[in-house]
């Protein structure tokens, strides 16, 4: 297959935008920005088109896609109905990185395929201009995971995707380095109580601007089997991960978690080891490795580099990498949930 290309880094045109659209309306892939990460799409309704995906991501059939609209009345096709919680959430987040989790309408509306068999949708309208004039152009909702391999980080750089899906879909639109870095927050509203299944860029405390009770689903920080059913089946799945081996370390003292990457450091050193850290910008003269690298200082920051940072990793040939930790306030609970899983549930809190 030959992929076709947007011609203009982060200044796409309308009509490379109805060309890609029209490759959705055909039952092809178009690989997308958006303001979380990079998508790759297709038209949500059309089951053969959807199958595409999970082949060229190599995305287990069991894991659920997001639907993207551009707008309510594309919401109102697809789903039982619209809650007032959700509604206040749309009211409120939408366009933006906010994944709502709601009754399907009917198996002949939304394919299984798209839902992985359950009767919830999971569905988001993005902000991203290139995106709601992609979905609008083709006047379809577009199913649409991360533009990865399945188990890489997640694509928010054109480079990167390139190297994964050229040949493998019709389009790739070029909207430059995505926003915010990391994938959209999910969650699910069950009797006035928003559960948060993945955490991402809107906040829990933001989420309690809307309802009372705003609860983190037990699989975002702990340990999952896989034969355990989970909220969120993407939850279960290895992601993110590079192939060297990876430790998050965290202390609430900055000091103390310096202190404990430089010993495990030292330790490795003497065996001939070859350590790289990933720190932020403040701390990295304090690391006694050579080989460090600078995540940022802001957890805006952090989260937009770290799916970049992660993907190089095993091009740089060491034996171990120590990941800082960032803590589980605001958008790092999105961040550590992202971490952990790129270091396989290796992490110490000291
Ligand atoms: P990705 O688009 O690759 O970032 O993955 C989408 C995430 O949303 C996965 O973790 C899915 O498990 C989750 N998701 C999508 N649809 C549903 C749904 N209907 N119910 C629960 N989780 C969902
Ligand atoms: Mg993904």
């Amino acid at each position: 297959m030959i992929t076709k290309y947007s011609n203009q880094k982060e200044q796409v045109k309308e009509d490379e935008i109805a060309q890609a659209a029209k490759e959705i309306q055909n039952g092809n892939l178009v690989i997308f920005p958006t303001e979380t990460v990079y998508g790759i799409g297709a038209n949500a309704l059309d089951e053969v088109a959807v199958k595409k995906i999970f082949e060229a991501k190599g995305r287990a059939q069991d894991n659920p896609l997001i639907v993207h609209v551009a707008s309510i009345e594309m919401v109102e096709k697809l789903v039982e109905k619209i809650g007032t919680v959700e509604q206040k959430l749309m009211e409120k987040f939408w366009p933006g990185p906010l994944t709502i989790i709601m009754k399907r309408k009917s198996k002949k509306v939304v394919p299984n395929v798209t839902t992985a068999n359950l009767d919830t949708v999971g569905i988001r309208m993005p902000s991203n201009q290139i995106a709601q004039k992609l979905i609008e152009k083709a006047g379809l909702p577009i199913a649409a995971p991360s533009a990865n391999i399945s188990g890489k980080p997640s694509g928010t750089k054109i480079e990167d995707i390139i190297e994964e899906f050229n040949g493998k879909v019709s389009y790739i639109l070029d909207g430059g380095i995505t926003d915010i870095g990391l994938e959209s927050t999910v969650i699910k509203v069950e009797d006035d109580k928003i559960n948060i299944l993945r955490p991402g860029k809107i906040t829990k405390e933001q989420l309690e601007e809307v309802a009372k009770q705003v609860e983190i689903d037990k699989h975002v920080l702990g340990q999952i089997s896989q034969d355990e059913i989970v909220a969120s089946p993407g939850m279960k799945y290895r992601h993110y991960a590079p192939n060297t081996k990876c430790i998050m370390i965290y202390s609430q003292s900055e000091q103390k978690m310096i202190d404990k990457i430089n010993e495990i450091t030292n330790e490795l050193q003497k065996e001939g080891k070859k350590i790289l850290v990933l720190g932020r910008k403040k701390h990295i003269n304090s690391y006694i490795t050579p080989t460090k690298w600078n995540m940022g200082d802001t957890l805006e920051e952090v989260a937009k580099n770290i799916f970049t940072l992660l993907r190089k990793v095993d091009k740089e040939n060491v034996d171990l990498v120590l990941i800082e930790g960032v803590g589980e306030q605001g958008l790092g609970l999105a961040i550590t949930n992202r971490l952990i899983r790129a270091c396989a549930y290796h992490y110490m809190i000291v």
